[in-house]
This record gives structure tokens, sequence and C-alpha cells, in this order.
């Protein structure tokens, strides 16, 4: 990466992390995946309860592979059949991981979920919630952030998982009310009452969608 970008990323970083610290959540700076994953697992201990609702950012930096040893347990709810108590079992989880759709430069972000599992858990249940967040993440401001969700995120997910949105067809919102629609719910996290619940690794690369 060049030598620019990484500063501009650096800088982009330090201004999210004060965002996310006036908003009673912790932020971190990662320079590269690797340095992710070891923050991540430092922030994790061993023996934890540990699930996710989605988010491909936590698999790009090996976090899952490496919490599924013997020295976590791991709640892997595509291995588990029953998805109603995979979903139940987050609620009660010492750490939810996940990736956001966008966070703007002072700290605020922002998801939207289908079927609301994820969301849900980010706003209460798991006594920790870990974002794992790529600088590419990072918008201006809320607006420019719930452009993003439904801009960017949204329909490469809607073509990720093959349904029939507008989005999906055109690449762009349409705001659209298809019974296959993956904007049913958005969640805008501003401000964590909880302390030392929220954390948040800003990486120095691309990450997810
Ligand atoms: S509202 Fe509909 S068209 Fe817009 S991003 Fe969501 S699913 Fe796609």
């Amino acid at each position: 990466m060049n030598e620019n970008v990484v500063k501009r990323n650096e800088l982009l970083a330090q201004k999210v992390i004060k965002g996310l610290q006036s908003r009673n959540m912790t932020g971190y700076y990662a320079a590269d995946r690797g340095a992710a994953l070891r923050q991540a697992l430092a922030l994790i201990p061993k023996g934890s309860t540990v699930t996710m609702g989605g988010g491909m950012s936590v698999h790009e930096i090996g976090l899952v592979e490496a919490l599924k040893s013997v020295d976590y347990h791991f709640i892997d709810r595509d291995a588990m059949a029953d998805k109603r108590a995979a979903m139940l079992a987050a609620y009660d989880a010492d750490f939810f991981l996940a990736g956001t759709n966008a966070i703007t430069e002072d700290g605020i972000l922002v998801n939207i979920d289908g079927n609301a599992n994820r969301v849900s858990a980010i706003a209460q249940g798991p006594k920790k919630v870990l974002f794992i967040v790529g600088m590419n993440k990072v918008c201006d401001d809320l607006d420019g952030a719930m452009k993003r969700a439904r801009n960017v995120a949204a329909p490469i997910n809607a073509q990720r998982f093959g349904l029939s949105t507008p989005c999906a067809a055109t690449g762009s919102c349409f705001d659209c009310k298809s019974p296959d629609t993956i904007c049913c719910q958005f969640l805008i996290t501003r401000f964590s009452r909880h302390a030392d619940r929220i954390h948040v690794i800003l990486v120095n690369d691309d990450l997810g969608f």
C-alpha cells in the first residue's frame, strides 16, 4: 500500500477512534490483517463463548479459524441444524463478532438487517460486541453511511444470497418493499450505555463489502 495512503488511513482511524471514545465505545487501529487478528485475540479471553451473525471481515482476518481452537467455545451457527437455538445462544454469549455496513468519521456505526438477528445482538444481549472494520467502511457522516449501507453493502449482499431485489439487479437501492428485502431493520449505534461493551478494530485494508 502506498505510504501516503497508509498515513492518511492512520490519521483517519485516529479520528474515528476519538469519535468512538466520545460515544462510550473503544477503538483500535491495526496496520494490517495480522495485527487485527492479534488485537482481537488479545481482547477475547481464552474460554470465552463467542458467536457471530455473518461478517466477511471477521473471516478475512482469520479470526473465525483461530476461535475454532480448543481454547474457545465458538458457537458455529452455520454448523448448527437448529438455527433458532443458534440465534438465541448469541444473546447470552461473552462476545458477538460483527462487521459493519458503515461507520462515520465521528464513530457512529450503521447496520441493516433482514432477519435482525445481527442488529438485535449488537444492540442488546451479548456481554461484548467486537467489530472488525476495514477502512473502506469509513464514511464522512451519517448520511454517507446510510447511503453506503443501502447502495454498496446491501446490493452486494443481495447478489451474494441470490435475492430478488432491485438492488441485486441494478446495483442501487430503490427503497423497495420486496419480500426479499434485506433492509427490514436499520440500526444506528450512536452511543453505548455500557462501558467496555462495544469494541471496534479499524484495519488498514479493504474488508467485506
Ligand atoms: S431497500 Fe431494497 S433495493 Fe434498497 S438496498 Fe434494501 S433490498 Fe436493496
